[in-house]
C-alpha cells in the first residue's frame, strides 16, 4: 500500500496520522514513500493537536443539502499544513489566525476535522 493510500486507510479507521523522519526529524505532510529533506525513512505518528488557521473559505451549499460548510487550511505545531473542515463555529467567524484543535474525523472518514480552540 502506497502512503497516501495508508494514510486514507488509517482515516477511515479514525486515525489522523501525519508522518515523521527517523533521520532528521522532520514531520511530513502530504504522506510520501521518504523524507524530501533528507530521503530518510518515513513513520506515522498523532499529531499533538494544535493548530492555526492559514486560509478558510466559506463553501456555499442548500440547507436541504446540509448547508453552508467550512474549508479551511491549517498550520500544525508540528510545522505541516493541511486542508481540514472547522466545525463548532458559524463558517463566517472561521478567521486566519484562529488557533483551533483536532476534533477527530469526519464521518464519512475522509476529512479531518478542526475547532475553535475556544470551544468545546
Ligand atoms: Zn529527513
Amino acid at each position: 500500500m502506497g502512503p497516501q493510500a495508508e494514510y486514507f486507510d488509517l482515516l477511515g479507521k479514525g486515525q489522523f496520522r501525519i508522518q515523521r523522519c527517523d533521520d532528521c526529524t522532520a514531520a511530513v505532510f502530504y504522506p510520501r514513500t521518504h523524507c524530501p529533506n533528507c530521503g530518510g525513512p518515513l513513520g506515522w505518528f498523532a499529531p499533538e493537536g494544535s493548530g492555526v488557521v492559514y486560509s478558510a473559505t466559506t463553501v456555499r451549499r442548500k440547507p436541504e443539502a446540509g448547508g453552508d460548510y467550512n474549508v479551511a487550511l491549517v498550520d500544525l505545531s508540528e510545522g505541516v499544513r493541511l486542508m481540514t473542515q472547522i466545525v463548532g463555529c458559524d463558517p463566517g467567524e472561521v478567521r486566519i489566525g484562529m488557533p483551533v484543535r483536532f476534533s477527530g474525523v469526519g464521518p464519512a472518514g475522509d476529512t479531518v476535522l478542526y475547532r475553535p480552540e475556544d470551544q468545546q
